[in-house]
């Protein structure tokens, strides 16, 4: 296991520290620009056999990689933990996540149909052809479904991937580049490559033979891969920052509404995109949530995450956990009330509920990633679609009411790629995943992907 660890080692060694425990979990080889551009080569050398392969034996490869992922998802989700510090119940759905996206685009390679479209004195026919490489780049909170969600449809598509995980959180990733080569993918397939982002990452952009780059990560790094992506016209699907609204309308189940809204946001301990992490509840039932809030909070059971009903587990980092802090302590802001973390080591980060003075906060309009909540009361539907769209991200978002016509209303007025009524469900892989404004461009997931890794070829054939 792991065994191509120090592979590449040519831009220096990273140490991966268990984030619960602080101790050293492995040392991992970062590529140089030269080991990047050697697997972009062969990426590029591996393509046209790739391509040609059928649909059929495709389609065939990606279920036996889907299940050797199925055969090793214990394993996978120990991994995780001990890497990511994600509690095992979601490292568990996380590595299962893998497993289904690459069963449901398994299918996708036999029903890549194209049109022919009625002309005159011949035939129009559209194929969806391949790109060539697409290099991904992920960001550290997700390790494996992010992952997952850019070459499930990207190899289904018929391109070769370059992978490169976060510095963090590579030990997965890894081990999924070593699955797919026991799958029966061709070396230069599917290549996973540890590295700096500034130095992997930037060649994915820079190298003129990957001809896609699928980003996720801040919106900060996100905007410098599109400059960069213009000097050669390269695609781009970039899912980034979000800052998701959680709205409970009085006439909701505030029960529900309140026991339920602790985990719309403080999964993964708060390291989520889609966190709703800006409550609006309608002024009438504001104090009467809060106080439903509170015990719901103080329930979250953060502890070791590999204790089998860990809920919780500790911040990515040292650095991370200063940067939490810097939303709450820093800023002097009103804590409301906080969960309980346990002593000793780790990057323990209590859950907290914070009330802001006014939309203008920094804590209620910037991401905070991690587990910190910010609740303000709104007076009526518009007042609350206004808010919520008071933010230049839009990517998730609650909606809490029994009024249909106004589930209808607030769900169109929201401007956000992913929202959920009376629950907090963001994420499936047969629906489409992305976001609005500042939140990314392109969707991931769902039926339509393929079009994100295909170019549409149109070709006409005279009769005569
Ligand atoms: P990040 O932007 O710092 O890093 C993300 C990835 O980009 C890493 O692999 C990093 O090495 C790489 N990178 C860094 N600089 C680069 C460069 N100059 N060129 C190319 N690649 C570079 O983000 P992060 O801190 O790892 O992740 C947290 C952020 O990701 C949050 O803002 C979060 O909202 C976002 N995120 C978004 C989604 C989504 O689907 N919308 C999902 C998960 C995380």
């Amino acid at each position: 296991m792991l065994s191509s660890l120090l592979q590449q080692t040519g831009g220096g060694e990273f140490h991966v520290i268990n984030p619960a425990t602080e101790a050293i979990e492995a040392s991992v080889g970062l590529a140089s620009v030269a080991e990047a551009d050697a697997a972009i080569d062969r990426a590029a050398s591996a393509w046209p056999a790739w391509r040609a392969v059928s649909p059929a034996d495709r389609g065939r490869l990606l279920r036996r990689f889907a299940d050797l992922v199925d055969a090793h998802l214990e394993e996978l989700a120990q991994l995780e933990v001990r890497n990511s510090g994600h509690t095992i119940s979601n490292a568990r759905w996380e590595a299962g996540n893998v497993r289904d996206v690459l069963n449901y685009y398994s299918a996708a390679p036999e029903r890549l149909i194209g049109k022919q479209i009625p002309v005159a004195g011949g035939i129009d026919v559209t194929f969806a052809e391949p790109l060539g490489v697409v290099g991904i780049i992920v960001p550290w909170n997700f390790p494996m479904p992010i992952a997952g969600w850019g070459f499930g449809p990207a190899l289904a598509a018929g391109n070769t991937v370059v992978l490169k995980p976060a510095e963090l959180t590579p030990l997965t990733a890894i081990r999924l580049g070593e699955l797919a080569l026991e799958a029966g993918f061709d070396e230069g397939v599917f290549t996973v490559i540890p590295g700096k982002g500034s130095v992997v990452g930037q060649r994915f952009v820079e190298h003129p033979a990957v001809r896609k780059v699928c980003f996720t990560g801040s919106t900060s790094v996100g905007q410098q891969i599109m400059r960069g992506a213009a000097d050669q016209v390269k695609r781009i699907t970039l899912e980034l920052g979000g800052k998701s609204a959680n709205i409970v309308f009085a006439d909701s189940d505030i029960e529900k509404a309140a026991a339920t809204a602790p985990y719309g946001v403080f999964d993964n301990a708060g390291q989520d995109c889609c966190a709703r992490s800006r409550i609006l509840v309608e002024a009438g039932v504001y104090d009467k949530f809060l106080s439903l809030l509170e015990p719901a909070v103080q329930g979250v059971k953060v502890r070791n995450p590999a204790e089998d009903d860990a809920e919780m587990g500790p911040l990515i980092s040292a650095k991370q956990r200063e940067v939490v802090s810097s939303y709450v302590e820093g800023d002097g802001v009103d804590v409301a009330f906080r969960g309980d973390v346990p002593g000793g080591s780790g990057f323990w980060y209590p859950p907290t509920v914070v009330l802001p003075t006014s939309t203008q906060d920094r804590v209620w309009r910037e991401e905070v990633f991690g587990p910190v909540v910010s609740v303000l009361p709104f007076t009526d539907e518009a007042d609350a679609i206004a808010k919520a769209n008071d933010s230049e991200y839009g990517l998730s978002g609650s909606i809490w009411t029994r009024d249909l016509g106004r589930a209808l209303r607030v769900s169109r007025g929201v401007e956000a790629g992913n929202l959920s009524v009376n629950s907090h469900s963001s994420v499936r892989y047969s629906t489409p995943f992305g976001g609005f404004k500042q939140s990314g461009i392109g969707r991931e997931l769902g039926p339509d992907a393929l079009a994100a890794f295909t170019e549409t070829k149109n070709v006409f054939y005279s009769q005569d």
